[in-house]
This record gives structure tokens, sequence and C-alpha cells, in this order.
């Protein structure tokens, strides 16, 4: 498994992506991953995927990578998808739905799947739902990493962006070695709006009362497997790893 040849076939497109072969070690592999912006969830992803060898499909990643698509390229759905993102909107369900059945074969993946921002309503997690007992398929578990308002404040407050090359650094993690100057470019670090403790707290407030539900959901069908997302990305995996091991 170690040609480009080989490597291709895990690709399943259309910004949908399994780069590690499928592994056979048994641990539950069709897999939706819940976390607040600032949890880490991106980092669990990767590492999962690698691990598992499952087919990462992250809707937000899909209409990004539509954003560079000739209009000619975009189905109809992509395109209906970038209007609301354009306006900082959510998409509609159905448009989502579209775009994640436009993506079919990722669910069907020999290593599972790993969806990340989807489902993001009960609607879109009943149709999910559907879609998977249409594919004879199961979802496994649904894994939610947690972490306290203040660490996601802190975490997030911390956090400064290159202005020429958007390299991140973080204040307390990951100073620059000359504070407020890119190590990278050189470029000037500034802080997102966005990341200031007030807008933090507003968009936490939001990510609750919608996730809320979903959580819910997921719970009463005993799929839901809490993570603390405190301490670093490896104990945060290693954690994972033991909650889909009891999950198996
Ligand atoms: P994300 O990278 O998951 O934060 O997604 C970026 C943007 O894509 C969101 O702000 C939404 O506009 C859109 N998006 C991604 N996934 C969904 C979804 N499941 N439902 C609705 N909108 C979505």
């Amino acid at each position: 498994m170690d040609t480009k040849q080989d490597q291709k076939a895990w690709i399943c497109g259309g910004a949908a992506h399994c780069e590690s072969p499928p592994k056979t070690n048994g641990l539950p592999n069709r897999l939706v991953l819940l976390g607040a912006p600032g949890v880490g969830k991106g980092t669990q992803a990767e590492l999962l995927c690698t691990n598992l060898g499952t087919c990462h499909l992250s809707t937000g990643d899909v209409f990004r990578a539509a954003k560079g698509l000739d209009s000619a390229e975009r189905t109809p759905a992509l395109t209906a998808a970038l209007d609301y993102m354009r306006r900082g909107d959510l998409v509609p369900d159905e448009t989502v739905l579209a775009v994640v059945a436009e993506r079919v074969g990722c669910l069907r993946c020999e290593g599972g799947f790993l969806l990340d921002g989807f489902p993001r309503t009960v609607a879109q997690a009943e149709a999910l739902a559907e879609l998977l007992a249409k594919e004879k398929l199961k979802l496994d578990a649904v894994l939610s990493y947690e972490l306290p308002l203040e660490q996601v404040v802190s975490r997030l407050s911390g956090r400064r962006t290159c202005s020429k090359c958007k390299a991140v650094f973080h204040v307390k993690a990951l100073p620059p070695k000359m504070a407020g100057v890119c190590d990278h470019c050189g470029g000037k670090l500034y802080q997102r709006e966005d990341d200031q403790p007030e807008s933090i707290r507003v968009r936490m407030e939001a990510y609750e009362r919608s996730t809320t539900p979903l959580t819910d959901f997921y719970r009463r069908r005993n799929l839901l497997l809490s993570i603390p997302a405190d301490g670093s990305p490896e104990q945060i995996f290693k954690r994972t790893l033991d909650a889909l091991k009891v999950a198996s």
C-alpha cells in the first residue's frame, strides 16, 4: 500500500478524503464528531482518520473547497450552499443533505466515515439516519468533545493570527518568538474580532442552543460518547480511543 495509485484509491473526491488505508483494528469507525469552536475537534478528526483509516467528510470543508471551483464544475446544491455561506448563514437542511447525498460513496467507505460539521440540526440527524438505513449502514457512535466555557474563552482569546501568512499562534500555548510578530514571515499578528472574549461567549451560547437538541437526540439512542477536551491533543485522543474501545 505504498504507491501513489494505492493512495489514490482512498480519495472519495469533492473534498471528502480518506488519506490512510482502512485499518482493521476492530474499533467503531462510523462516527459523527461534535464540538464547539476551540475544543480541538479538527485535530482529533485528523488523528482519528490517520489511526482508523476512516473517510473524513466535513461539510464546511466541502463548501470552502467549492469556492475555488468554476461555476460549471459546481453542482446546483453547492452553488446554492455558497450563497448562504457568503451571507454568514447556516446552509438550509435540504441543501446540506443534497451535498451529503452526492458523497454517499464516503459513507460506504470500507474504513468507515467521520462526519464533521454534519449533522448540525435534529432534522439533519434524522435524514442521516434515513440515508444510512437505506444504505444498510449503522452509525457506531457520536463523539462529543466538551470543555467548560471559561477554558474555551481562554483558548480562543489567546489565539493570534498572522495578517500575512495566516499562521496561528497562542499567547500561552504556542507563543511566537517575538510578541506580536509571526515566526514564519515576520507579519504582524492580530486578534480576530470573533476571538474577543465577549464574541466568544455569544458564539458559544449560540452553539449550545443549537447543539443541545442534537446531543439529546443521540443520547436517547445510546450513541453519545462525551469526551472531556482538556489537556493535550494526545491525552484527548487517548480518551477518545478508550471511549471507542468501551463502545465496541
Ligand atoms: P464549519 O467549517 O463546519 O464551521 O462550516 C462553515 C460554514 O459552512 C457554516 O458556517 C455554514 O454556513 C456551512 N455549513 C457547514 N456544515 C453545515 C451544516 N451541517 N448545516 C448548515 N450549514 C453548514
